[in-house]
């Protein structure tokens, strides 16, 4: 799956690595949460003691791995990553957690998605820094250790807080929402990445990205790359408002970022449902998505626009929504 629109991770994600702000002041936007961490990572600090365990949660591509990398270099430790779904058995984490020195940041991405068993090796290790391990299941004589492991950080990640276990949400002293980037922060990000990047970009041509990003810097970064591509081929590597209006289009971006995808969502509701109520499940089968993607990655957008509700009943699309498809609004 490479679609451009996907904000999730991608092969081709690696240069944006080297895109990512390293330390708190260089990371645009999410004034509130920044503010926080400020006072956070301060007070750790002049106590002298780990920061205490980070959950970050919010739709892909809004900045949360960034974050994880920026808490270990302003804690001054190394960071550490891993995924939910890679941390299979019990052994995986142990294996991981004892490779951990003070002060290290532990991020771990869909945290949601640890089993049960790896949660509860993690949940003394978040509380008391130890590890139990269970020895002797050879000798019938099955008994526990325990490992004492080094303040560390935890940083957790997911898309959905909802899906976490209370007991592993519990056991972070430190919650933030990321939220999508407004319009001028995007055209920070965007600006910053064409310095980084080399590469000269009319503001007009700054702002239609920004405005066509859907409020991510992830997607941002990746339209750019990709008007960059046009701009070397058409404009001598310059990007102009009229190369970056032409390459958003040929990648089929309409005028507020909404691709394929958001259109046949949309579409979805209004055409075959009436313009909802309709319940997740029962769209995302008539569209042919996963509901846990939609649920994820697209409609939190559109939500937070205004194209759809979220009802008791289902989903409804906005009088909104239905200008923007041109679609007439049917009166009552
Ligand atoms: P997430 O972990 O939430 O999916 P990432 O942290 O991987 O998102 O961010 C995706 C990309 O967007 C990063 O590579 C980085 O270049 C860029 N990015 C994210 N947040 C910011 C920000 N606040 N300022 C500048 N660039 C950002």
């Amino acid at each position: 799956n490479d679609r451009i629109m996907d904000a999730h991770e991608q092969a081709q994600d690696n240069i944006e690595a080297s895109l990512r702000p390293l330390s708190l002041d260089e990371y645009i936007g999410q004034q509130g949460l920044k503010e926080n961490l400020r006072v956070f990572i301060h007070a750790a600090k002049s106590r002298n003691e780990a920061l205490d365990h980070v959950l970050f949660y919010g739709p892909p591509g809004l900045g949360k791995t960034t974050l994880a990398n920026i808490l270990a270099n302003e804690m001054g430790g190394h960071l550490r990553t891993a995924s939910g779904p890679s941390i299979e058995k019990t052994g995986d984490l142990a294996a991981i957690l004892s490779t951990l020195e003070a002060g290290d940041v532990l991020f771990i991405d869909e945290i949601h998605r640890l089993s049960k068993q790896v949660e509860e090796v993690l949940y003394p290790a978040m509380e008391d820094y130890c590890l139990d391990i269970i020895v002797g299941k050879d000798t019938g004589s099955v008994h526990s250790i325990r490992l004492a492991l080094p303040p560390f950080t935890l940083v957790g990640a997911t898309t959905r807080a909802g899906s976490l276990s209370a007991p592993l949400r519990d056991r972070f002293g430190i919650i933030s929402q990321l939220e999508y980037y407004n319009l001028s922060d995007l055209k920070k990000i965007v600006s910053r990445t064409a310095r980084v990047m080399n590469t000269e970009c009319e503001p007009e041509a700054i702002e239609e990205i920004a405005l066509r990003s859907r409020g991510t810097p992830r997607i941002a970064n990746r339209v750019f790359r990709r008007v960059r591509d046009f701009a070397q081929v058409y404009n001598e590597g310059v990007i102009s408002l009229e190369v970056a209006k032409d390459a958003l289009d040929k990648l089929q971006f309409d005028s507020l970022g909404l691709d394929a995808v958001d259109h046949k969502y949309l579409r979805g509701i209004i055409e075959r449902f009436h313009g909802g109520p309709v319940g997740l499940e029962a769209l995302a089968n008539s569209i042919g998505e996963e509901a846990m993607t939609i649920e994820d990655v697209y409609e939190p957008y559109l939500l937070q626009i205004g194209f759809i509700n979220r009802t008791s009943r289902g989903r409804i699309a906005t009088e909104k929504a239905y200008r923007h498809l041109k679609i007439d609004y049917p009166k009552e």
